[in-house]
């Protein structure tokens, strides 16, 4: 597409650009926009938030002030969000004045996991046997087809593993009902997993569509701890992964970035969990080893540019640091390889992303993360062969030996 062709869509730097939320996500996406000669203005209701300490300009309200939206709406030339948990209401206000990529349509599928679940199931795309349930009695109706283990989670407002209760034969479901403190929720089975992955897929207003290599995402109470890309998994299930990204990118008509996470089963298998419409922590690492960081991507798909390229440059470990002060980080900054960002929060609090950390090391080396479970050494990777687009890498799983291999990355 020629600058002519895309000229009248354009969104050129000096222009602003409207971040609602004022998390890392939107801190990120500041800065990234900034270096592109873009100037930025956050919508939050915190009054020292990580994104508008690097931004051009905030507005501190509400999700219920209508007034203050509509003033952000009219001093921004496109707004975008960084977490999808925004009401409805405050989204389509602001749409009403400024275009608001991605479209703010995306977020009625991506707020409710019901309505997500149906959506993927509307495509075809698989995902983890699920049930809609709206009270004890249901529940018990419904693990007569889930069965046990299963997982009892919110329709709205859950992250990071809050709003869930697992469910086994010893659990009351009566109380697990109780807990949940909701009056519509989603039963699943719970899944075996072989591992986990996510696929950020960028598409801009042109439909031109771009994924980036697969993650590989590390939980730990259900929260992400680390993120290793290339992900270490087969070539056929990377082009699973990435045509079922395309798939919903394309049918959702994203303007912007989304990120897919998908569970892989024991037995080989992909079901997708979830969708992220926007910049994801298991994208980090594109910041690093990527030519072009999701948040620039995402920034490029909103103001009708072409798409970067993402061109892998090396391997990449992200880790999160959750709930840790500067005790736990300080010592980063004296490693020379690793990549430190910290997000600029002032209170520390037990599960609160507070940073993260990359290390990198070359395509070509072979890896081997000391950074996990020592008795359960992680498979080594080989040289991942490059796809002809030259923007798929997947390493390939071989089994793991320890003497021909150097430490790459210190604990955290
Ligand atoms: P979610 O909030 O749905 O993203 O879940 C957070 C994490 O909980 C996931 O990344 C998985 O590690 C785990 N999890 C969620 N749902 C399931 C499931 N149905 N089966 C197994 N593990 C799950």
């Amino acid at each position: 597409m020629s600058y002519q062709a895309t000229n009248q869509k354009l969104i050129l730097p000096g222009a602003t650009i409207g971040i609602i939320g004022g998390g890392q996500l939107g801190r990120l996406t500041a800065l990234a926009a900034a270096a592109m000669g873009y100037k930025t203005h956050i919508y939050t209701p915190d009054p020292d938030s990580p994104a508008s300490q690097v931004a051009t300009m905030t507005t501190v309200g509400g999700f219920e002030n209508f007034a203050a939206l509509e003033a952000f709406a009219d001093q921004v030339d496109v707004a975008t969000f960084e977490f999808e948990n925004i009401p409805a209401d405050c989204v389509e206000q602001i749409a009403s004045r400024t275009p608001v990529r991605p479209w703010p349509s995306i977020l009625q599928i991506a707020q409710n996991r019901l309505r997500e679940k149906d959506f993927l199931r509307s495509l075809a795309i698989p995902t983890a046997p699920y049930a809609c349930v709206c009270s004890a009695a249901e529940l018990k109706a419904a693990l007569k087809d889930i069965g046990l283990p299963a997982i009892l989670k919110t329709n709205r407002m859950g992250y990071d593993g809050k709003g869930q209760v697992r469910l086994d034969l010893h659990t009351n479901l009566e109380d697990a009902w109780a807990r949940l403190q909701t009056s519509e929720a989603i039963l699943e089975g719970f899944v075996e997993l072989a591992t986990e992955i996510s696929v950020i897929v960028a598409r801009n207003i042109d439909g031109e569509t771009l994924c980036y290599p697969i993650a590989e995402n590390k939980h730990q109470n259900q929260i992400l701890v680390e993120t290793i890309a290339p992900a270490r998994i087969l070539p056929k299930l990377a082009g699973e992964a990435f045509q079922m990204a395309e798939q919903i990118a394309s049918a959702t008509d994203l303007v912007g970035i989304l990120a897919v996470e998908m569970f892989v089963t024991l037995d080989g298998r992909l079901l997708v969990n979830e969708l992220a419409p926007r910049p994801h922590n298991s994208g980090h690492w594109t910041l690093d080893a990527c030519t072009t960081s999701q948040f620039e991507q995402l920034v490029r798909a909103i103001c009708g540019l072409p798409l970067g390229e993402v061109r892998v440059h090396s391997r990449a470990i992200m880790r999160n640091l959750i709930g840790v002060g500067e005790e736990r980080w300080q010592h980063l900054f004296f490693e020379k390889d690793a990549k430190v960002y910290l997000y600029g929060k002032s209170e520390v609090l037990p599960d609160r992303k507070m940073g993260h950390v990359t290390w990198l090391s070359p395509l070509e080396e072979e890896l081997v993360i000391t950074s996990v479970d020592h008795h359960n050494p992680p498979p080594i990777i080989t040289p991942a062969p490059v796809n002809p687009t030259g923007n798929l890498m997947v390493g390939s799983l071989v089994t793991p030996s320890t003497s021909n291999v150097t430490p790459f990355i210190k604990r955290v």
